[in-house]
Formats: structure tokens, C-alpha cells, sequence
């Protein structure tokens, strides 16, 4: 391992230790290295060729989001969920999350889907629920700010009913 690889995995896994073992819901955002077709688990072939995905999921096992999050950060040796398949040929660079304890990834999945210049890939880390996806094709790496507007938008009455009228989302942002 050379010294520029080492020092990018540690500055993630300060980043990853940085989040705590709270739940909570989160983005992350992959950068393609080259297109590729991937043979992603019940899915089947893939053909992923756009520079950036856009991956919503959410973290209430033990550990949080830091687990979670640091499990997509490693190259993870034998593949899970959808999403393991396409961060075998893609780099982790930003992760926007939040701490508020509902599972929020289908409204973060809608919030992400409605960004400019994205588009979804059918079904990929959507078999759980009744969204067309969690996985979003994008032209460029969209901005936190963007992606929070895109939120507040389709801040649905059950949450508000949660957390109050005035509820805000508060974001935080991992940059890799
Ligand atoms: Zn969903």
C-alpha cells in the first residue's frame, strides 16, 4: 500500500469514527472509476456508466451509523446488499446523513430522485419497500445544499405529525 492510499483510508475511517454509534438515516455518494457492467445479486447484469450514484439507506442495526457507513467505506470482501456489488468498482465522496431516529431512506430515496440530471436504477436497494429505487444515476455531484431543498420539499405529513410543524432537517456531511 503506498503512502497517498494509506492516508485516504485514514482520513476516512477518522471520519467514519466520527459519526458515533448513533442511528440514523444517510446518503452516500459513489464516483464511478470507469463504466462497468456489474452482475449485481438477484438483479442480475448492470450496466452502470455514469460518474456519480446516489445511494440511500438507512442505519439502525448495532453500531449505528458508524457500522454502517464504515462497511461502505471498506472494500468489503464478500457482498451483501445491492449496493456492495457497486462499491466494488466505485469511491465513497461524500455522505450526507442525519440523526433523527425514523428511518427516513424512502423519503431520502424520493428527495435524491427529484435532483436534476439524475435518474433511478430499477429496484437496486428497493426490495424492501415501494420505491421504484434507492440507487440514483447522476451527471455530476450534486450539492448538500441542493439535495436539503429537494428534502424539505417532500417533508411528508407523517413527519411533520412526528416531530412538529416546524421540524427542520439538520444535515451533515462527510467529504472523503
Ligand atoms: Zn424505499
Amino acid at each position: 500500500m503506498n503512502a497517498g492510499i494509506r492516508a485516504g483510508a485514514n482520513r476516512a475511517s477518522a471520519a467514519v469514527d466520527a459519526l458515533g454509534p448513533v442511528a440514523g438515516t444517510y446518503l452516500l455518494i459513489l464516483a464511478l472509476r470507469s463504466p462497468t457492467t456489474i452482475d449485481v445479486g438477484g438483479l442480475g447484469p448492470i450496466d452502470f456508466g455514469s460518474p456519480f450514484y446516489l445511494y440511500a439507506g438507512s442505519a439502525f442495526g448495532p453500531g449505528g451509523l458508524r457500522a454502517r457507513v464504515g462497511r461502505h467505506l471498506r472494500i468489503a470482501g464478500r457482498s451483501h446488499w445491492h449496493v456492495d456489488y457497486l462499491r466494488q468498482a466505485a469511491e465513497p465522496r461524500r455522505v450526507w446523513y442525519s440523526t433523527v431516529d425514523v428511518r427516513l431512506e424512502c423519503a431520502w430515496a424520493d428527495a435524491a430522485s427529484a435532483l436534476p440530471g439524475v435518474s433511478p436504477v430499477p429496484r437496486f436497494g428497493a426490495s424492501d419497500c415501494r420505491c421504484r429505487s434507492h440507487l440514483f444515476a447522476a451527471a455530476r455531484l450534486p450539492g448538500i445544499a441542493e439535495f436539503r431543498r429537494r428534502l424539505e420539499a417532500s417533508w411528508t405529513a407523517s413527519i411533520r405529525s412526528a416531530f412538529g410543524p416546524s421540524a427542520t432537517v439538520r444535515l451533515f456531511e462527510l467529504r472523503l
